[in-house]
C-alpha cells in the first residue's frame, strides 16, 4: 500500500495557507494531538477502571481540548494551537502528576513543551531558553509538590509498572514524531541549500543562450589542461571559431533567428566534442574548442571535419532556411606562451582565414 497516496495521510501533510507559518509545524502538532488522544483515551479508561471518575471525566476535555488544537492547524492557527497544546499537555500532566505520584512518568509530556518551543521558529531564542529553563524548574516543583501532597491515589504495585510502561511508551512516541519531524525539517533545508547551489554553480558556469561553458569555465578547463600538461606532457590544441558574416544573419532574418543559429551551432559542437574536449562560448559568435591529447595536426583533421558538417547543416527557423559557414584558427598548447598567448596566436590565424576567403580551418 502507497502511504503517500492515502486520503488520510494527505490529509496529514495538508500544506497551511498562511504564508507566516509553517507545514512542518503544522504537520508535527497534528501527529502529536492524535498520539495524545489516543494517550488521553487509554489514561482515561485506565482511571475510570481505578474508580477515579472525576478524574477520569477531566481528560474527555483534554481530548476536546487536543481535537480543537488538531482543527486550528487547518485554520491557519498554527502558533495558536501550538500555545494551547502546550498547555494542555502542562495541566492535565501536572494534574495526573498531582494526584497519581511522580513516579507514575505522568510528567514525561511537559519535556515535549521545550522541543516544541524550539520548532517554532517565529519565538524569539532568548525566549526559548528562558521557557527551557522555566519548564526544568517547573518539573523539579512538580516533584516535590506531589510528593508533599500524597494524595493517597497512588495505584497498585502491578497497575503502577503498567502505568510507568504505557507513559513511557506513549512518551517514545511523541518523541519519536518530534525528531522525526526535527529531521525532515532539516534534511528538506539541506535539499533546497544544495538545489539552490547547483543552480548558483550552473548560472556562474554556462553561457544561458547556448547551454554551452562560459569563459570562466573554460578557463578553469583549460588550467586543468595545463596541470595535467606540466604532470605529464599531454599535449593539447586550441582553436577559436567564429560564425562567418553572422551580423547578416541578424540583419536579414532576425536578432531571434540569429539566436536560433546560435544554439543550433552550440549543440553541434557540444555532440561533436563530446569524446574529443571541450567546447565554450568564448564571445557573441566564438567558440572556444579546446581538443584533449591531440597534437595540432590530429586535432586539425576533427576541426575540419566540424567545419564540413557545420556548412552542411541547414537552419530551419520560421519561414527560413539557410545554411552557415565558420572559420577557425587554431595553435597547439605552448608552454612558454602560456594560455592567453597560445589563444592570441590562434585568434591570428582565425583573422588569416577571414582574409584569405573565411569557412577554413587555419592551423
Ligand atoms: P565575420 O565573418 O567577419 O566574422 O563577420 P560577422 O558579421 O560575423 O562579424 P561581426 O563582428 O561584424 O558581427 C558579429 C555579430 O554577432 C554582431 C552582433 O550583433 C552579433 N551577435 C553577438 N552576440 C549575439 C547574440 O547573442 N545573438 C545574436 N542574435 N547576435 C549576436
Ligand atoms: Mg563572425
Ligand atoms: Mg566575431
Amino acid at each position: 500500500m502507497d502511504l503517500s497516496n492515502s486520503r488520510f495521510i494527505r490529509f496529514l501533510l495538508q500544506d497551511v495557507k498562511n504564508e507566516k507559518e509553517t507545514k512542518d509545524l503544522a504537520v508535527l502538532i497534528r501527529i502529536l494531538c492524535l498520539v495524545f488522544v489516543i494517550y488521553y483515551l487509554i489514561t482515561g479508561i485506565t482511571i475510570a477502571v481505578m474508580q477515579h471518575y472525576v478524574l477520569g471525566l477531566l481528560l474527555i476535555g483534554a481530548i476536546g481540548l487536543m481535537i480543537g488544537c488538531f482543527i486550528l492547524t487547518y485554520e491557519d492557527h498554527t502558533i495558536m494551537s501550538l500555545v494551547l497544546f502546550n498547555i494542555v499537555i502542562l495541566v492535565f500532566s501536572s494534574l495526573l502528576t498531582l494526584f497519581l505520584g511522580f513516579e507514575t512518568g505522568f510528567n514525561l509530556p511537559i519535556f515535549l513543551n521545550i522541543l516544541l518551543i524550539y520548532f517554532n521558529k517565529t519565538e524569539r531564542m532568548a525566549h526559548k531558553r528562558i521557557y527551557s529553563f522555566a519548564i526544568m524548574i517547573y518539573q523539579m516543583f512538580l516533584s516535590e509538590i506531589s510528593t508533599a501532597l500524597s494524595l493517597d491515589m497512588a495505584p497498585s504495585a502491578t497497575m503502577m509498572m503498567a502505568i510507568q510502561t504505557f507513559n513511557m511508551l506513549a512518551f517514545s512516541c511523541a518523541l519519536l514524531s518530534t525528531a522525526y519531524a526535527y529531521c525532515m525539517k532539516f534534511n528538506q533545508a539541506e535539499e533546497k541549500l544544495r538545489r539552490i547551489n547547483d543552480n548558483l554553480e550552473r548560472m556562474a558556469n554556462l553561457d544561458t543562450l547556448t547551454g554551452l561553458s562560459n569563459r570562466r569555465h573554460m578557463n578553469e578547463y583549460l588550467a586543468g589542461l595545463v596541470f595535467e600538461y606540466n604532470r605529464s606532457n599531454k599535449v593539447f590544441t586550441m582553436a577559436i571559431g567564429d560564425i562567418d558574416f553572422f551580423k547578416k544573419v541578424n540583419d536579414t532574418y532576425g536578432h531571434d533567428t540569429g539566436d536560433y543559429v546560435l544554439s543550433t551551432a552550440a549543440n553541434l559542437f557540444k555532440k561533436f566534442m563530446k569524446d574529443k574536449g571541450h567546447v565554450a562560448r568564448w564571445g557573441g559568435e566564438e567558440f572556444l574548442f579546446a581538443f584533449e591529447n591531440m597534437d595540432l595536426d590530429k586535432a586539425y583533421r576533427y576541426l575540419d571535419e566540424l567545419r564540413h558538417e557545420v556548412e552542411k547543416t541547414s537552419m530551419d527557423f520560421k519561414e527560413f532556411h539557410f545554411n552557415i559557414t565558420m572559420t577557425y584558427g587554431m595553435e597547439e598548447f605552448n608552454p612558454r606562451l602560456g594560455i592567453e598567448a597560445t589563444i592570441n596566436r590562434a585568434d591570428a590565424k582565425l583573422y588569416k582565414g577571414k582574409q584569405g576567403g573565411r569557412n577554413q580551418v587555419v592551423k
